[in-house]
């Protein structure tokens, strides 16, 4: 598999990185309680998985898979440590068809779409569509273009979102919303674009 090298260093820091708050993103938080983390989901490269566990609580079959072994260490040591049912496993979201033919109702993605170059975001489109269900829905969290700076991720603009999830899926919206971040220049937070994006269901033209 394409491992981008040097994810599995930032979970053996000394410090955790400015994504790893050690509690899920209020955001995902505010869809669970509307219900709609559900059904069989994936948190699509999970780190040490505090979202993965709040969809489990929420009642989610949650899995989490992250290519960074360290990070999934951490997520079942916590999960082992708080009862909870969210299962974890070493992958490339890349390549999700390794899962062995799994597929999902729901997919979390909360700051990986951003990490990806165009030629691996192409990638990372089709291998989710590989994996979601007609009708499934994936819950989108990347950097937007209104965070000021270059520091982190690379910014990501509502065009395109709307260009990599074209052919095969329906965008029900894109909302503005904000990461809880630390140890990122002094910030507690970072400018985000939550995508809504369905998989589009069969005679649909995909
Ligand atoms: N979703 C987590 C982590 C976001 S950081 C959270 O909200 O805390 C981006 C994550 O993507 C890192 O954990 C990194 O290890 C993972 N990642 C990067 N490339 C990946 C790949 N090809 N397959 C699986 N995970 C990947």
């Amino acid at each position: 598999m394409t491992v981008q090298p040097g994810w599995d260093a930032v979970y053996v820091a000394d410090q955790p990185p400015p994504w790893d708050i050690g509690r899920p993103q209020p955001v995902f938080i505010r869809l669970a309680e509307q219900g709609l983390l559900r059904g069989q989901l994936l948190d699509s490269g999970c780190g040490t998985g505090e979202n993965t566990m709040m969809a489990a609580e929420y009642g989610a079959d949650a899995l989490g898979v992250d290519v960074a072994p360290h990070a999934i260490e951490q997520a079942r040591r916590k999960a082992a440590g708080r009862g909870s049912a969210a299962r974890f496993e070493v992958a490339d979201v890349l390549d999700l068809g390794q899962l062995g033919g799994l597929t999902f109702d729901t997919v979390v993605d909360s700051g990986v779409f951003h990490v990806f170059d165009d030629e691996d975001r192409a990638r990372y489109v089709a291998s989710l569509a590989s994996v979601m269900r007609p009708g499934a829905t994936c819950y989108l969290m990347c950097f937007s273009d209104r965070q000021p700076g270059t520091m982190g991720p690379r910014r990501i603009t509502q065009d395109e979102l709307a260009a990599a999830f074209r052919d095969g899926w329906a965008i029900a919206s894109i909302t503005a919303e904000t990461f809880a971040i630390h140890n990122f220049g002094g910030a507690s937070e970072a400018q985000a674009w939550l995508a809504t994006i369905e998989r589009a269901g069969p005679g649909s033209g995909s």
